[in-house]
């Protein structure tokens, strides 16, 4: 072993645990990296949908989706609709896509016709229409271009959680030199400086290292129980803090490449399709309602009153620890913090939360200030996607029961919520705003137009006049036949997932 040779501990199993190894052993061969995982506390086991980072994962790992998304049962993802945020006529759905470079093109003429229609112009402004992968998912194509096809195309997935686990256990283990441990750990030993210096198990076991790497899911148990670090909670603008899942068969016909998020009466609902079965759960606030109402509007939404198929019940601790890199111990996945599913944002946390890590270790090594800078990146990051989040339930337009009435009455708003609501209510530049704000990096001008104008957040129709003023508007039918003339070059989304099983 060479003297800059260091050990580092991962502590838990779950994705945040395989994905954190993967990366780091990847990046640091010259590392040595264990995965320490209780044989008797499980994972969190859900979490299947995912944005377009994830791609980048696998392909920084060389792990290629003919090899991954069989085993784990995986789908494409285009993006996500959401129904029923809204009960604005006209917006009863809307997609939130991924970014495509075709959508470059239409993407400054839907900013321009929004602005035109919260200033009282009577034009289309739906996001719909104007987007790719929008049409992508309502047609049953994947989001998969052929080689040849000039522009980039952004995707997620959505996978079976446990199995993609597994898989990068398997690709950690036997690839990339990463050692297994099967212990529970029960205590963890400090130095005389504070810092951890082994994991002590219930079998009588010790864990040396030089780093420890905390992904023991909510508990965080070197972040939260040992070194006390504070937990920040969202309560106050996210009110979601559980969930019950159950699996549904899969239906005939198309496999959709879009996750669904169907508001219901306390939260929202998930519909997630794999190859072989749909996830799906019910995310909602305990304060409005208990757990077996909410088991019920689940069944009843999936048509499932009767079913035996059993329903999982969790908590969400929702938030995130104030500082991620603490000492010689870097939280990662739950243990750090969660903002509720709604993007499915918690494992893009994870991995930039580790590259970020690797970045930050490689310049500056074990340093209070590069520690410091890095959680205040990690901060405004975790800050800028929460803010996003909190929009969709600020903004709803449902006035159906106290908990949507209550998240549109809500105060508790960032300075950077306030200042996105202000201009698009006052009719400002919304892409000159979120520029200023520098927060385009976690959600960009394009997400948060499609999330504000997908909700129908307009003027009402009887107040909205002809556009008659010469403004320089799309014409909705080229914009209708660029759409389906690039629509052409992609495959159907059955087709392409027999394609990598062939
Ligand atoms: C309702 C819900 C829906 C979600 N949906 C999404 C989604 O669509 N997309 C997304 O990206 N994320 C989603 N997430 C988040 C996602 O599930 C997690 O981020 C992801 O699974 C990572 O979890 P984890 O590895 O941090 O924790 P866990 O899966 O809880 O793993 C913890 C690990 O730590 C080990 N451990 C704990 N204590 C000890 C101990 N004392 N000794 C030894 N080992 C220990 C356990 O054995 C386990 O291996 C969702 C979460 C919830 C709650």
């Amino acid at each position: 072993m060479t003297s800059d040779r260091k050990h580092f501990v991962v502590l838990g199993g779950g994705t945040a645990g395989w994905m954190a190894a993967c990366l780091l052993a990847h990046h640091w061969p010259h590392h040595r990296i264990s995965v320490v995982e209780s044989p008797d506390i499980g994972i969190i086991g859900v979490g299947e949908g995912s944005t377009p980072q994830l791609k980048a994962f696998f392909d920084t790992l060389g792990i290629a989706e003919a090899e991954w998304m069989p085993k784990c049962n995986a789908t494409y993802k285009a993006g996500i609709r959401f129904f029923g945020w809204s009960e604005r006529p006209g917006f009863e759905s809307y997609f939130h896509p991924f970014h495509t470079q075709i959508d470059l093109f239409t993407e400054p003429q839907f900013a321009f016709h929004t602005r035109a229609r919260r200033t009282g112009r009577n034009v289309w402004a739906h996001p719909d229409r104007f987007f790719l992968p929008a049409s992508i998912a309502a047609n049953g194509r994947a989001p998969l271009a052929p080689p040849n096809f000039p522009f980039a195309i952004g995707y997620g997935y959505h996978f079976d959680a446990v199995l993609v686990g597994k898989m990068l256990r398997e690709h950690a283990t036997s690839r990339l030199n990463v050692q297994h441990l099967e212990y529970t750990v029960t205590h963890v030993q400090l130095d005389n400086a504070g810092n951890v210096e082994s994991l002590q198990t219930k079998d009588g076991a010790v864990i040396s290292g030089d780093f420890f790497v905390d992904c023991s899911g909510f508990r965080g148990t070197i972040i939260q129980e040992t070194f006390g670090e504070p937990f920040l909670p969202f309560a106050e603008n996210l009110f979601n803090n559980a969930a019950v899942a159950m699996p549904s068969p899969n239906e005939e016909g198309d496999i959709l490449s879009e996750t669904r998020a169907t508001a219901l009466s306390t939260g929202w609902a998930w519909r997630i399709p794999l190859t072989n079965r749909v996830g799906n759960g019910y995310v909602y606030s305990s304060r409005y309602i208990d757990k077996d109402d909410a088991e019920t509007e689940l069944r009843a939404h999936l048509g499932m009153l009767d079913s035996e198929v059993e329903a999982r019940h969790l908590k969400m601790n929702v938030g995130r620890v104030q500082r991620s890199w603490v000492r010689n111990c870097l939280a990662v996945g739950l243990s750090q913090g969660f903002i509720e599913p709604l993007e499915a944002t918690a494992l893009h946390i994870v991995q930039a939360t580790v590259e970020g890590f690797i970045r930050a270790y490689e310049n500056g090594g074990e340093t209070e200030s590069g520690a410091t800078q890095f959680n205040r990146s990690l901060n405004e990051r975790y800050d800028g996607i929460r803010d996003y989040i909190v929009a969709h339930y600020r903004m709803n337009q449902r006035s159906d029961t106290e908990y949507w009435r209550d998240n549109a009455l809500n105060g508790n708003l960032s300075d950077n919520l306030k200042t996105i609501m202000t201009a698009w209510y006052s009719g400002g530049d919304l892409n000159e705003v979120i520029q200023n704000l520098n927060i385009a990096q976690f959600y960009t001008s394009l997400s948060w137009h499609c999330l504000l104008a997908g909700y129908g957040t307009f003027p009402l129709d009887e107040k909205l006049v002809a556009s008659t003023d010469g403004l320089p508007l799309a014409d909705m039918d080229d914009i209708d036949r660029y759409i389906s003339g690039c629509l052409q070059n992609f495959p159907s989304h059955r087709a392409a997932l027999k394609n990598l099983s062939s």
